[in-house]
Formats: structure tokens, C-alpha cells, sequence
């Protein structure tokens, strides 16, 4: 088949990368110049282990298996990772209450290795640390999710595939058997294809409000919950990724490290209803308080102002976490077309997976 996908982050060109594999014809079309340059660039490149997502969720079962994928996948192409390990602390009674929830949650996502461990035992692994208990998760690693996602583009390419880039999809209609697509951009055309995979990212929803017949009721809403970053100016105080328990919207201020070795912390959550890309310095403030829960010796005026991302929400403020949202036929009710709506985290970790229930849709 002709199959189009619309997007090239991590997810789109996973999908890409499977259709190809799966002897499709593949065109990535993607709006900017270059991959990722969407939520796919500006998230902490953890490999989650899939410790919080209920029972039954797409988050869950994607992310664990999609991080063993994804951990293969990284062997085998030669892309730059390291399974450095995670605790998440609890650093008061209520906290270990918590702390212990998402410990029993894991082990019924059968993520591998999990254990409780006091607080002694933690600050044994990390010395600058302050917990009373905490979860270690030692599958838990970090990516160059560039390089992944290159590697996917490498792979997409050997077999045929290709990326359009400055392409932006305008609409669609479905004519004879085909979705007629419609493209803008410095060479306008009408193309045909016999598949399209919407994985735009903050871009799902409008697109699929531009297809012509989609029911609108199966479009649902975009919340755009922001999350800013600070950097550490400074030598790394841990080795592994360091979480407090989560909060509404996210997974709470916690240490993230990059290959790089650099220490940053990350990322919170900040409800706007305009896509922009500053940081407010202001907000140090409470990464400060946070932070010091845990590493009580976070030294004054270490925290810089670094970058943000933006999560593709489906709930908003206070209105508990919604699953990914991957929209097919039986769904939607038109042929061969499938809409990925709220690829948030673990988006990354799953992409691999995400894809194979995506190309599996397809029909011949
Ligand atoms: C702050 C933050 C931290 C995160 N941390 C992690 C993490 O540590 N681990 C993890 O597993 N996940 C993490 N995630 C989630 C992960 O980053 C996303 O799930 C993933 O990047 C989504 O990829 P995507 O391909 O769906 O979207 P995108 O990367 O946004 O790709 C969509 C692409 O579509 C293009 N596009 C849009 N509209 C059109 C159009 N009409 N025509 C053509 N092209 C179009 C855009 O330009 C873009 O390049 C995080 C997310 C955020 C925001």
C-alpha cells in the first residue's frame, strides 16, 4: 500500500520505519525542515519502565514492552544509551504511602526488578540524598533519542521510504477507495494514497478536524500542559534518575541526566492555552522548594533556566490522567486511516510498539 504518515517525531517515524519493514510504501510528510522538531525534541529521553500507568491502559502495556523493544533496538542499531536506574522517593509518611501504591501498580505491569528499599539503603546509593523509602526501578534508562530517532530515518530509507520535509498536510477526503491528500507548502499537489497515519503531535487534533467526514465528536479536546526545565550549574550530585512521587499533570520536579553526564531537573507543570517556548526564570523559585525536599543541599543560585516541552493533553488541570488515545477504523468508522491523539509520556519509551498496533490496522 501507499501509505502516507503525517509527522516525523518519534512516534511518526516509528510507524514510518514498521510500515516500511511491513513492505509498505512509505512518505513521512513533515511541516518543518528537519525530524523532530516537535515534542519529540524537548522531553527528559528517559526509557521508562513503566512503573505508574493502571492496569489495562495503552500507557501501560506500550511502555513496558515498548522499553524492552526499545532497549533491543538501541543494541542492535548502536544508539547511545545507558540504563542507569531510578528511585522515587518518598520523603515523608504520606509520600512512602504513595511511594508504595506505585510499587504494587509496577509489579502488576510486570516491570522488571522493582523493590522497596528504606531510606538508608538509598542514600547508601546516593549520598546526597534525603528519603525515608524509596522505589528503585532498575530498568529505568536514558536515551540520545536523536540518535534513535536517526537510526529510524536510516531504517525507513534503506527500505524505500521517504520524508518530505516542508510538506505540511492541509486536508483529506476519501474518494474511490482513496484518501485524496492535500498538500501545502512551497509545491502545492493533490496526492492519492491508500492509508494515512495522522501522528502530528500538538498538530492531531486540528488535522483531524480538516478531514473531510470525520466525526467531530471523535476529535477530543488538546490541553497543552507545559513542562519547563532547569539546569544544574554544577557537577552532578546523583548517578541515577531521582523522581518524588508524581503530581497533577506530571511526574513532579525530579532529576534527570543526560548521556552527557549533566544534571538537570524537570519537568513541572505549567497549564497555558498558546503553544510558546520560554522558560520564566521566576519559576526557579519553586523547583527550589521542591528539589530541597529531597536534596536539602541544593545550593543557592544553582538552577539556569533551561528549555521546555509541551505535553499533547487530553485532560486538564485536576481531571486525572487520560490514556494514549490511537483512533483506527473500527473506531472512527472511515477506512484505513488511524489518528494518534495524547502522545504524551511515555510516547518515547513506547514509540516501537505504538507503531506496531498502528501498522497493524492497516488492511490490504
Ligand atoms: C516535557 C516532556 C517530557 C517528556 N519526557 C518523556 C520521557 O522522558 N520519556 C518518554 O518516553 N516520553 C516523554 N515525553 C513524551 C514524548 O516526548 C512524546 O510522547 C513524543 O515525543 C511524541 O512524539 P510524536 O511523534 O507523537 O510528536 P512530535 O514529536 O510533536 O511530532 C509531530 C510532528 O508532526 C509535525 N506536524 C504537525 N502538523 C503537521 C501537518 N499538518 N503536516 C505535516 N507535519 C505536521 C510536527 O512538526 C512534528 O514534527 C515527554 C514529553 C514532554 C512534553
Amino acid at each position: 500500500m501507499q501509505v502516507l504518515v503525517v509527522g516525523a517525531g518519534v512516534v511518526g517515524l516509528a510507524i514510518a520505519r514498521q510500515a516500511a519493514l511491513s513492505g509498505h510504501d512509505v512518505t513521512v510528510a513533515e511541516i518543518t525542515g528537519g525530524i523532530a522538531n516537535g515534542v519529540s525534541s524537548r522531553n527528559s529521553e528517559v526509557i521508562h519502565a513503566g512503573l505508574y500507568y493502571p492496569t489495562d491502559t495503552l500507557r501501560a502495556e506500550l511502555c513496558v514492552r515498548g522499553r524492552r523493544m526499545l532497549y533491543e533496538f538501541c543494541a542492535s542499531h548502536g544508539v547511545n544509551h545507558r540504563k542507569c536506574g531510578k528511585l522515587v522517593v518518598a520523603t515523608n509518611e504520606a509520600e512512602l504511602g504513595k511511594v508504595e501504591t506505585i510499587m504494587a501498580q509496577a509489579e502488576r505491569n510486570g516491570v522488571e526488578g522493582v523493590e522497596m528499599v528504606g531510606g538508608n539503603a538509598a542514600r547508601a546509593m546516593e549520598e546526597e540524598l534525603f528519603c525515608i523509602g524509596a522505589l528503585l526501578s532498575p530498568e529505568t534508562g536514558i536515551i540520545d533519542s536523536h540518535g534513535y530517532m536517526l537510526a529510524m530515518q536510516g531504517d525507513l530509507e534503506d527500505r524505500g521510504g521517504m520524508i518530505a520535509f516542508e510538506t505540511p498536510v492541509e486536508d483529506m477526503s476519501h474518494k474511490a477507495s482513496q484518501w485524496h491528500v492535500r498538500f501545502g507548502g512551497s509545491e502545492p499537489a493533490i496526492i492519492p494514497f491508500d492509508a494515512v497515519i495522522n501522528a502530528a503531535g500538538l498538530g492531531a487534533q486540528g488535522l483531524a478536524r480538516r478531514i473531510e467526514g470525520y466525526p467531530a465528536g471523535q476529535v477530543p479536546r488538546l490541553v497543552l500542559g507545559k513542562g519547563n526545565y532547569f539546569g544544574f550549574a554544577g557537577k552532578p550530585a546523583f548517578s541515577r534518575l531521582i523522581y518524588p512521587t508524581p503530581i497533577d499533570g506530571g511526574l513532579g520536579v525530579h532529576v534527570t541526566l543526560d548521556l552527557a553526564g549533566r544534571m538537570r531537573f524537570g519537568p513541572d507543570v505549567e497549564w497555558i492555552a498558546e503553544e510558546n517556548y520560554t522558560v520564566d526564570p521566576r519559576r526557579a523559585d519553586s523547583f527550589y522548594e521542591r528539589i530541597r525536599t529531597y536534596w536539602p543541599r541544593l545550593p543557592d543560585d544553582a538552577l539556569v533556566p533551561d528549555y521546555c516541552g509541551i505535553r499533547p493533553k487530553l485532560t486538564g488541570k485536576g481531571e486525572g490522567q487520560a490514556d494514549f488515545m490511537i483512533a483506527g477504523p473500527k473506531d472512527h468508522g472511515m477506512p484505513q486511516l488511524v489518528n494518534l491523539f495524547g502522545i504524551e509520556s511515555p510516547g518515547l519509551t513506547s514509540s516501537l510498539t505504538i507503531a506496531e498496533l498502528v501498522v497493524g490496522y492497516l488492511k490490504d
